[in-house]
């Protein structure tokens, strides 16, 4: 039986129940994180708190939780949960009022959830091992405030469904000047003539912790050049690789565009490379 944490108790899952007057349920008021942990060793933790308590803040979200109250949830999280390869998602939302009102309601505690889910084993450098993935694109059609990790994910959910029905792994989202933002769940890049490269970050694109980790390891290396600039989607269809990036998935290896193969549609050499620093490296953050 799977345990979750729910406001201030560790109880199995099947008992964790939130008021149907709860924020999160009715406008999706709250921030959310995955951590990945595996056997225990949680990965780009001090990260992920980051931009959690600057979700929060930029919500107007106030929670007096530190990143040691984070971190000894976790942890009990990930223990209680036997210590495999595990996504910990933490939820915060506003709470739940006695109404439904918009206004940010006063006295009101926010509620706090934890869970675990398993995860599988982190990709290795290797290119007959690794998953490749394949994604359709689509004009992105979410809200203008990606950067926040918001629970309010319909339009996410609904860019990755057309990928889905499509029978791919992802949707690319590009704006209005045909410009990449990133995909519905993940940061996007590309590689053309040995350069990485990847949108900036802004209100288009989450700053995802993997993305952010990538480039600062590739440029710390130094043997890969990296460009955080805008791509457009002409350049995504003429790519050497097209990369997608999450906590659960790190480094992606895209092998088709809407059907079209991307370079030669196998797994690129600089992928393998990306991968190889990354999984070196990845527990220095
Ligand atoms: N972009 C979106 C929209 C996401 O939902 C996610 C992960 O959930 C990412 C990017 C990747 O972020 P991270 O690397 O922090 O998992």
């Amino acid at each position: 039986m799977s345990i979750a944490f729910l406001n201030d108790s560790y109880i199995p899952i099947t008992e964790a129940k939130i008021s149907p007057l709860d924020r999160g349920f009715l406008f999706g008021d709250g921030i959310y994180e995955v951590i990945p942990s595996y056997q225990g060793k949680l990965l780009g933790f001090k990260a992920h708190i980051d931009r959690m308590l600057d979700g929060l803040s930029g919500i107007g979200l106030k929670l007096n939780w530190s990143h040691s109250d984070w971190q000894d949830m976790c942890e009990k999280l990930a223990v209680q949960n036997g210590n495999g390869n595990l996504g910990i998602y933490l939820q915060v939302s506003r709470g739940a009022d006695i109404k439904r009102y918009h206004a940010f309601p006063e006295a009101v505690s926010p509620t706090v959830f934890g869970f675990t889910f398993d995860i599988p084993s982190p990709p290795v450098a290797d290119k007959n091992r690794a998953k490749s993935y394949t994604v359709s694109t689509s004009e992105d059609l979410r809200w203008q405030r990606c950067h926040i990790k918001s629970t309010a994910l319909l339009g996410n959910v609904l860019h990755f469904q057309e990928g889905y029905d499509q029978g791919n792994d992802e949707t690319l989202l590009y704006n209005k000047r045909n410009e990449l933002t990133e995909a519905s769940a993940c940061n996007a890049f590309i590689v053309k003539d040995g350069v990485v490269i990847t949108p900036p970050l802004g209100n288009q694109l989450l700053p995802g912790i993997t993305r952010n980790m990538l480039v600062d390891i590739l440029r710390k290396d130094g043997s890969i050049n990296v460009e955080e600039r805008v791509v457009t989607m002409e350049e995504v269809r003429g790519a050497d690789e097209v990369w997608i990036t999450s906590s659960t998935k790190e480094i992606g290896a895209v092998v088709s565009v809407d059907d079209a193969p991307v370079g030669d549609g196998k797994i690129g050499d600089v992928w393998l490379a990306a991968q190889a620093l990354f999984s070196s490296h990845k527990y220095d953050y």
